[in-house]
């Protein structure tokens, strides 16, 4: 088994295999060495009938994730439409309310109000600089209060300001007080608008892959064969003169000319660096929490509620299940409810044992659907907050002051230490098109250093 190569790259998820295919493909050999007994890091599909997947982890693509789907496409991997036809749901106070299209039947002062408030998120957002946030003109003022506090001064009615916390759990799996609105407007930035971000057609929620996401790393490390090696935990990464050493829990050390360390910063954080990094660095990962999610199916022999004439989307505030969608395969050959347990919700749930969250979840989409959904042919969920390779998700959050005091540190590349992960993206941060971008870049960076 190799122990040399041009580059060394911890994590194979997204970004590390992209980087290390770029690097292949540039004739430089390369050894990722993974943590886990797998590869895909936050992309975990698991089949349940053949031909049909679902995904635990990152699931969707949408508009303007153009780095997702040229790679999707090289990779030769198919896509299917999510299903939105017929009416959505809105559970609120007790009350349930359909509705077509995207907004619900709410007051006219509710909708005014909250159409504001996004507009005004939106047109802030414009102005926070994609590779600098700390440069825009009011970084100190939105990065020294919560996305909580904005909401509380600009949004008065009770459901507006609910519909803002949906929005933070939605799209961070954190409560609006864990993150700054300078993050919150960043992010909005990143990805393209709170519309493109939270929509299903025309949003970042469009596509799903037919054999599921994880797919795209699969076939990445198809190519990159013996050169992705698993159960490798990397601990200690060792910098000398244009060396780079990194040594596995195992105790074998395998030697580069760089290294990408392509897992998040809670995670860099945790490997132990010699000499130490700068503390900003150091600083930073210490400021990089993860939201909290659990992923819950609920499969059904179809998918009745189609015949009801819903789309099987819902937004509510019954706990735990806040969102839900229609999540059947694209034949439609079973029937498939897949609901988002998120932010302080998933932290509560994820100590509760699996037959209580079975009847929690079940019980929401009882109150969703009606009694038919009481008795699904299986049911099963994810807990993120349990994986320690990845301690949360759907990513890291940076709460107040991290972004204009550290913020500086979390691409700049440390001798031969470069970073990658979704985490360091400038567009679609917290995506699988961010993890790629940052993956093409790390790998340019390296190149251009050798
Ligand atoms: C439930 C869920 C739903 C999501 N939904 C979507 C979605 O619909 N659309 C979308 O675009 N994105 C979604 N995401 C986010 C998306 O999955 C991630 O942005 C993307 O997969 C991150 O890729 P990455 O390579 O940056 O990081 P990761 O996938 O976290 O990869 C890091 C890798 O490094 C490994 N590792 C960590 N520490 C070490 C170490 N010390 N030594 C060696 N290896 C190590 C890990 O095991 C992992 O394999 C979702 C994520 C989750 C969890």
């Amino acid at each position: 088994m190799a122990r040399d190569a041009d580059v060394l790259v911890v994590g194979a998820g997204i970004a590390g295999l992209v980087a290390a295919y770029r690097l292949m493909q540039a004739g430089k050999t390369v050894l990722v060495l993974e943590a886990r007994e797998r590869v895909g890091g936050r992309l975990l599909r698991h089949q349940i009938a053949p031909n049909c997947w679902i995904d635990l982890g990152g699931q969707w693509l949408g508009p303007t994730q153009d780095r997702a789907y040229a790679l999707t496409q090289q990779l030769g991997l198919r896509l299917f439409p999510t299903y939105t036809d017929g009416e959505s749901i809105l559970y609120f106070g007790g009350q349930l309310r359909r509705y077509r299209g995207t907004v619900p039947k709410l007051g006219l002062i509710t909708l005014l109000e909250y159409g504001t408030a996004i507009a005004r998120l939106d047109r802030m957002a414009q102005q926070v600089p994609l590779d600098a946030p700390w440069r825009a003109p009011n970084a100190h003022q939105w990065d020294s209060m919560t996305f909580a506090s904005w909401i509380e001064q600009t949004v008065r009615t009770r459901i507006g300001r609910w519909g803002l916390k949906l929005f933070a759990e939605a799209v961070f799996a954190a409560e609006p007080a864990e993150f700054s609105l300078l993050h919150a407007l960043f992010y909005i930035h990143s990805g393209g608008g709170v519309e493109r971000l939270t929509g299903t057609r025309g949003g970042a929620q469009q596509e799903r892959f037919v054999e599921g996401a994880q797919s795209l790393a699969l076939r990445l490390a198809e190519q990159l064969g013996e050169q992705v090696q698993l159960a490798q935990p990397v601990r200690q990464i060792r910098q000398r003169e244009d060396v780079v050493h990194a040594t596995t829990q195992q105790g074998v050390t395998y030697t580069g000319r760089a290294a990408i360390v392509a897992v998040p910063p809670t995670l860099a954080g945790r490997i132990e660096y010699d000499p130490p990094l700068p503390a900003a660095r150091d600083q930073l990962t210490q400021r990089l929490p993860h939201g909290a999610v659990i992923k819950c199916f609920a499969i059904y022999d179809r998918p009745f509620w189609r015949e009801q004439g819903l789309s099987g989307f819902v937004t509510s505030d019954l706990e735990p299940l806040h969102v839900v969608f229609d999540n059947s395969p694209p034949d439609a050959s079973c029937g498939i409810l897949l609901g988002f347990i998120e932010g302080a919700a998933a932290r509560q749930m994820s100590g509760v044992s699996p037959e209580g969250r079975r009847d929690a979840v079940l019980n929401c989409l009882v109150r969703y659907f009606g009694e038919r959904a009481a008795k699904p042919d299986a049911y099963l969920d994810h807990d993120w907050n349990a994986e320690v390779w990845s301690r949360g998700c759907y990513g890291a959050h940076f709460p107040p002051g991290a972004w204009t005091q550290l913020g500086h540190a979390l691409r700049q590349p440390i001798g031969r230490i470069h970073w990658a992960g979704t985490e360091t993206a400038t567009r679609w941060m917290g995506y699988i098109d961010g993890a790629i971008e940052s993956g093409e870049r790390a790998a340019q960076e390296v190149l251009e250093q050798l």
